[in-house]
């Protein structure tokens, strides 16, 4: 059959132009009677050609971007729980991916994430919420630390003890806010003792490892890692 097929071909393509709707009306027939290999068949049409296919899609997204935009919003709105147990699925099945790219985007991206993780925890705790990026804070302060009152170095990187991080002078688990008048610049360091010391042995603490650590600065021309590390690594980026 197959090869009778490639021996007349000119007589099949003449046979299908002349009968041209009732080959339509047959082909639909028998795709209405077999959906699952009219399935398997695009499938693997699809799969062979795949450049082909997403050439194809994004030619036509382009030219009904517009219907494409309006029909995802309606669709997202009708099926909005089946879509979040699909997103749960597969956010659960690319835990590594999603990690890694977390990882990327926060690199990427420091100062808008560092807002977001001071938002997020804010909300958390239910506290008021203004809105304003950690960076018009550490220039307000003049780039100097509020609590040990030594210089930041601008280039300086979290985790980098010594870079600067938005500190709330009352930490926001004993009421304070997430505003303006209620946070200011400080060294990761000194933010990170400030939370989990008392205030005069945390003075005294700082004051000695901002010392030690610009001695160490300025023999090597870099900056040092703490001498004595802190006990509580944090996991996120620290605020207080
Ligand atoms: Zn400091």
């Amino acid at each position: 059959m197959k090869l009778w097929r490639e021996n007349n071909k000119d007589k099949i393509a003449a046979y299908d132009c002349a009968h041209k709707e009732e080959k339509a009306i047959r082909n639909k027939a028998w795709a209405a009677a077999n959906p699952e290999k009219v399935k398997a068949k695009a499938k693997k049409y699809r799969d062979s050609h795949k450049e082909k296919t997403s050439e194809r899609r994004k030619a036509f997204y382009i030219a009904h971007c517009g219907e494409q935009k309006l029909y995802s919003r309606e669709y997202n709105k009708k099926n909005s729980k089946k879509i979040a147990i699909r997103m749960k699925r597969w956010r659960d099945e690319n835990k590594e991916k999603i990690a890694a790219y977390m990882k990327d985007y926060r690199k990427a991206n420091l100062e808008k994430f560092l807002q977001y993780i001071h938002e997020r925890r804010s909300r958390k705790l239910k506290v008021i919420i203004e809105k304003f990026s950690s960076r018009e804070i550490f220039e307000r302060d003049g780039w100097i630390c509020q609590l040990c009152r030594k210089k930041i170095n601008e280039g300086l990187k979290y985790p980098d003890p010594l870079c600067a991080t938005l500190d709330h002078i009352i930490p926001l688990s004993k009421d304070g806010t997430h505003s303006r008048v209620n946070v200011q610049l400080a060294h990761l360091i000194c933010n990170m003792r400030k939370s989990s010391s008392l205030p005069e042995e945390s003075a005294m603490q700082i004051k000695q490892y901002v010392m030690q650590s610009s001695l160490q600065t300025t023999n090597r021309g870099r900056t040092a890692p703490p001498a004595e590390p802190a006990s509580s690594e944090p996991e996120e980026f620290p605020v207080v």
